[in-house]
Order: structure tokens, then sequence, then C-alpha cells
């Protein structure tokens, strides 16, 4: 298993292409607008390594029986998709945003089960494939970004029928070595400091769409490949430090588009090429175990949204108010209500065919659309009680400034005995972690709201529950 520091390292040997703000990109690793990402994403190595996480960073591979960091891991039992969503919150609680490497987890094993039922219908070669590729994961502790979503174009539009066919990663040529891809996916979360990319589709598939129905994966820096990384609010802050609020992790995870300009994928490293029949299945499978997550990592994230409030409470000295204990009793009631549906959709787990344990996809779905509000109202609270200083606050420029800093260090003040400063960074990381984009990644990350909806229709079991009123109103015999 690979440490912290060596994953930093190993990202500073790959030729991964990057555009920021208009610039190439020469040592993305050190680049202010990427390294809290990249330190984000490093506790995923790092607590793997310390014995009070070690339970639940760490697993024993099922393929090889070694002992592997648990994000290269396919779930076997309950047991592991419960400790995913603690390990999840035991991480935010470090790092207080995204550290990424969640989306290529459930990439394998979406595709773990999925591989093996394509290869049951079809005689495929998939499922073997996606076994060493896993293992070969295991091996090196490399991080994945999972890349689903298409650009999309026109949403009325199946994939085939778009003006421009690259709106969804496509196939465009198939020779005896591997397959030639083109188009790009959007939103990519811990892509640029990924060391590999795990492509699917992002919709469910019919037969004219066969071409549209591909997974495989590629190096980071394959030929083809270029990143645009995308702006967040306030990202011109990252050439400060306190400004940032949370200078060394960042906000939200870093996103960027990825282009895949006829990039070359040899048939060891496909997973699916055709079989449009089990595209839904793959993105259903993805979808529920990523919706899983929401209540770890974004627990864990109010975990410190809540210690902030509490926080500058005390310095603003109202602590002991009672409509300030309410409104801190309610952010802890609904960050424990998201962190309750995460753990019941896991240890409602279900078996798959390949072994692989899946979640409940009901309790998965309710669980992620629960953080699509809660999470808005738990920050919606937390500035309740931070106050508007929160939006108004002058730079850490003038904070420092020789002549206009002790201005501030005097009326930026709160209770006797706290340093202006303490209540000035408070204030920053609360702003960091509950406005703007952390907030838009509540709602569309893991798929937006409608999508949520649209499974627990589905998987509301409409019919049992119209039996059972039936029934009780006397309308249908018991053996109807
Ligand atoms: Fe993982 Fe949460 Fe980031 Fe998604 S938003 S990648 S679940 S930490
Ligand atoms: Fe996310």
């Amino acid at each position: 298993m690979r440490t912290d520091l060596e994953y930093i390292d190993s990202l500073r040997r790959l030729n991964t292409v990057i555009y920021a703000s208009g610039e190439k990109l020469d040592n993305f690793a050190d680049h202010p607008l990427i390294r809290p990402h990249i330190n984000a994403a490093a506790m995923t190595y790092k607590m793997a390594h310390d014995p009070e996480f070690e339970d639940l960073l760490t697993v024993k591979s099922h393929l090889t029986g070694r002992k592997i960091n648990r994000f290269t891991h396919i779930h076997q039992g309950p047991e592991d998709l419960v400790k995913k969503v603690k390990m999840l919150r035991a991480i935010s609680q470090q790092t207080g945003s995204c550290y990424q490497r969640c989306v290529g987890f459930d990439g394998i094993n979406a595709l773990y089960s999925t591989t093996y039922d394509i290869d049951q219908q079809y005689g495929s070669d998939y499922h073997r494939r996606m076994k060493n590729y896993v293992e070969h994961l295991q091996e090196t502790d490399n991080m994945v970004v999972g890349a689903m979503t298409d650009p999309k174009g026109d949403r009325g539009l199946k994939p085939g029928q778009q003006d421009d066919p690259d709106m969804y990663v496509h196939v465009i040529e198939k020779n005896d070595e591997g397959i030639v891809i083109r188009g790009a996916k959007t939103h990519q979360t811990g892509a640029v400091n990924s060391h590999e990319i795990l492509i699917m589709p992002t919709v469910a598939l019919t037969e004219e769409d066969k071409n549209y129905a591909l997974a495989c994966a590629v190096p980071i820096d394959a030929p083809g490949v270029l990143h645009i990384f995308g702006r967040q609010v306030n990202d011109s802050r990252k050439f400060d430090q306190i400004d940032q609020g949370n200078a060394c992790f960042g906000v939200v995870g870093g996103e960027a588009l990825t282009i895949l300009e006829d990039v070359f994928v040899p048939w060891e490293r496909v997973f699916m090429c055709g079989e449009y029949d089990f595209a839904g299945t793959l993105v259903e499978r993805f979808a529920c175990y990523h919706r899983q997550n929401y209540g770890g990592c974004k627990g864990g994230v109010s975990d410190v949204i809540v210690g902030a409030s509490t926080a500058i409470a005390k310095m603003n000295g109202v602590e002991r108010a009672s409509h300030i204990k309410d409104k801190i009793v309610e952010m802890i009631h609904l960050t424990e209500t998201v962190y309750c549906c995460s753990i019941a959709c896991s240890s409602q787990g279900r078996s798959t065919p390949s072994g692989a344990y899946g979640v409940d996809p009901l309790l998965a779905n309710v669980g992620k659309l629960n953080i699509t509000r809660f999470i808005y109202e738990i920050c919606r609270i937390s500035h309740d009680i931070a106050g508007g200083l929160l939006a108004t606050l002058p730079s850490e420029k003038d904070f420092k400034h020789p002549e206009i800093g002790p201005y501030m260090e005097k009326y930026i003040k709160g209770v006797s005995g706290t340093p202006s400063e303490e209540r000035y960074r408070i204030l920053r990381l609360l702003e960091n972690m509950t406005a703007g984009t952390a907030l838009v990644e509540s709602m569309h990350g893991a798929g937006s709201p409608q999508a949520q909806r649209v499974m627990i229709l589905r998987q509301g079991n409409l019919a049992h529950k119209e039996k059972l009123a039936r029934k009780m109103a006397g309308i249908e015999s018991e053996s109807d």
C-alpha cells in the first residue's frame, strides 16, 4: 500500500495533460489550484497506515489474500459496505472536503458484478479482465477516476440522434489489438490527480446506440487524454492562505472536463463493448454505490460544520442561548439522519451472482435525496448562527496590513480572550464549507435529485402497497 507521500510523488511521474485558467500546467502536483485536492486524496493513503483507522481503510483482498487499501476492494458482504460508510465519515472529518477516490471505487464494484452478468449471457471474457484489473489496482494502489457523465448535448435526444456523435463517448474503431474511443466526460472529480480513468456509459441504451455501450480503463496520461480543470467559487483565493478557509484540503473535489480524443484501449482493459442491454444495469449499480456514500462523506463534512458553528457561537458569546442550542441540535439530528440512511442501505445490502455485494437501492436513493435537502438546511443553520460577517469579512491581506490590520484586529473581535484571527479563521472555514460549490455538489453529485426520484418510484413497490390497502379496505380477498 502506498503512503500519502508516495502517492503525491507518483503523480509527478505522470505525463497528465492539464489546462487551468487558460494555461497548460507544468508541475500540477504543486500547483495552488490543484494541490489542496491532492492533499485531500492523499488522506485516503495516509489513514490506511494509521493504526487508529487501519480497520476501516484496509482489508484483505478476496483475490490475493493480501492486505490492501479499501478503496481498491470489492465488497464481500454487508460488513464491508458498513465499513465503507464509516471510513468515508472518518476521512471527511479529517479533510472537510471531498477526497475523490470513491468514484473509481464505486466504478470497479459496479463493473465487477456487471461483467459477470454479461459473461453469463454472452459467454464473453469481461469478468476475467475485470478481476485482473482489480488485482492490478490492488497491487499498485492506484487511484482511479470513475468517468460516467457525458456532455449529453440535447438532453431530449438519444446518443446516436445528436448532431454531434461525440456528445457521448463512443467506439470509433475496433481492431485486433483493441478499440479507439472518442468523446468527453464532464464533472470528473479527482481526474487530474488520479492514475487511471474508468470509463462507463451514463444512461441506459438501446440497440441503435450499441457503439455507446462502452466500459474500459485507460491511464490518465494516455495519448489523446486531456483535462480542463474547472473553476470553483472563490478559487483565486487558493493563492492566499487564511482566506481559503481550508487551505490544506480545499473545497469539494476539483473537477475537470476530460477530453478523450481518439484514445486507444487494448482489449484487456475493455469491460463492455456493445452489450447495450447491460448499460442501464451498470449505471444503476454505480449510482446506488455512489449514493450510498453521501451519508458517510457529507456526514463527516457536517460534523466539521457543526463544530465550526459551535466554535463561532462561543466566540460570539452566545453558546448558552437556548435558540443556539436548539439549532445545534437540529444540525446534529440532520447529520445523523443522513448517516443512518447510508448505514441502513449498507446493512441491508444483497449479494450478486458474482459474489460482490450491492447496497439496498431504495434506501441508497432515499439517503442521497435527503442530502440534496438536509445539507442545505445544515448550512442554512450554520449561516444563521455565524452571523452576517460570514459574507462581509475583508481579506487576509487587509488583516495582515501594517496600517489597517490593527483595525481588523480590534473590530473583528468577539469575546475577550479569543484572538481575532481565530474568529477570522473559523468564519472563513464555514464560508468555504457552506457556500457555493460545496452546496451544488450536494445537490448534483452522484446524480441530480430527479435521478433519485425515478429510482425511488421504480423501487418503491407501489403494487404491493396498493394491495395492502385494498385488502384492508375489503376490496380484495387475501388470496388475490
Ligand atoms: Fe467520495 Fe463524497 Fe467526494 Fe463523492 S463527494 S467522491 S462520495 S468524498
Ligand atoms: Fe461527489
